[in-house]
């Protein structure tokens, strides 16, 4: 499972127990989701 950083947006693929990224240092990663539009419109 793919995280992202909540920061940079970087990918961040090796995720052991906390992982920082390396681009910017944050430890905020989020789960990269397979759809990230996730917003109902029904139109
Ligand atoms: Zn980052």
């Amino acid at each position: 499972m793919a995280y992202v950083c909540a920061h940079c947006g970087k990918k961040i693929k090796q995720l052991d127990q906390f992982v920082r990224c390396s681009y910017c240092g944050s430890r905020v990663l989020v789960k990269a989701r397979p759809n990230l539009s996730r917003e109902i419109s029904t139109d």
